[in-house]
């Protein structure tokens, strides 16, 4: 029946910065479709105080800069240690800094680069060499960006950084879908989080991104929700290099 392709049960999954925005709410939806998910933050571990006992039971907070390709390694033994393995990786974490890029510094290339792109291709690696070694083929969803489409203003290492994701994940695609391993992506629209804060508190940018939006609001971390248990499941079995725009129509406007 095809709601059961949609079951997560039996599952496990990496999601990274899942203590917040919309990685806590993707971890929420896979967790509620029945997967154990290892939720992956950097500073503050996830409240999951508000969840049921048996949602609350199925996260397993894990600790791990990935602003440092050394965390990969201690983090993905660390779930197999805790959860015999797993079958799906949400690359979520990112990091955002705005700057003219007349005035853009080194740092801020390279931290955001750091995180958003080198540290997501070689998880992907490693969780994609333990699908291999696990034998049961596997899931990695990358979260890309309207930023991956267009140009932006004032963040070239993020647009680099995203840009870069939505080809990584048609390269990794035609790589290892002959592996049974299915890579995909969600490109958020504008989402109401700490990322976007700024933008939301400046009365004026508020407004012109709320006059191109066709749904006419920002959208919620909750919106990514469907999407991402459609790609962790076995309904999208034959979706590879696809990135779904979950965007209120930005992209078609
Ligand atoms: P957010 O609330 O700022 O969350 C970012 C997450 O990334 C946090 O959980 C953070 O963990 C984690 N992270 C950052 N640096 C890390 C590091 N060095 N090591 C481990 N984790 C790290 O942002 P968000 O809006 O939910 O964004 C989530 C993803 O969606 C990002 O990739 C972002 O680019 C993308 N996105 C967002 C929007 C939007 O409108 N909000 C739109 C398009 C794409 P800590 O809190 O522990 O540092």
């Amino acid at each position: 029946m095809i709601l059961e392709q949609f079951n997560l049960s039996g599952k496990a999954a990496i999601v990274t910065g899942a203590n917040t925005g919309l990685g806590k709410a993707m971890a929420l939806g896979l967790a509620e479709a029945g997967a154990e998910v290892a939720a992956v933050y950097n500073s503050t571990p996830p409240d999951h105080s508000g969840l049921s006992q048996e949602l609350q039971a199925r996260h397993h907070p894990i600790q791990a800069d990935l602003s440092d390709v050394a965390s990969v390694d201690p983090l993905v033994d660390q779930v197999i240690d805790e959860l015999g393995g797993f079958d799906i990786l949400v690359n979520n974490a990112g990091i955002i800094r705005r700057e003219d890029a007349l005035d853009f510094s080194e740092s801020d290339w390279d931290d955001v680069m750091n995180v958003n792109l080198k540290t997501l291709f070689f998880l992907s690696q490693a969780a994609a060499r333990h699908f291999v070694a696990q034998g049961k083929g596997g899931k990695i969803i990358n979260i890309a960006s309207m930023l991956s489409y267009q140009g932006g203003i004032r963040v070239p290492s993020y647009t680099a950084s995203k840009s870069g994701v939505l080809g990584l994940t048609r390269l990794l695609a035609c790589e290892w879908a002959g592996k049974n391993i299915n890579v995909n992506g969600i490109a958020p629209g504008y989402m109401s989080t700490a990322n976007t804060k700024a933008l939301r508190e400046d009365p004026v940018r508020n407004q012109q991104i709320l006059d191109r939006i066709p749904a006419g609001h920002w959208g919620e971390p909750e919106s990514l929700q469907g999407a991402v248990v459609f790609l962790a499941s076995e309904a999208s079995s034959y979706l590879h290099g696809c990135t779904i725009p979950v965007d209120g129509g930005w992209l078609v406007r």
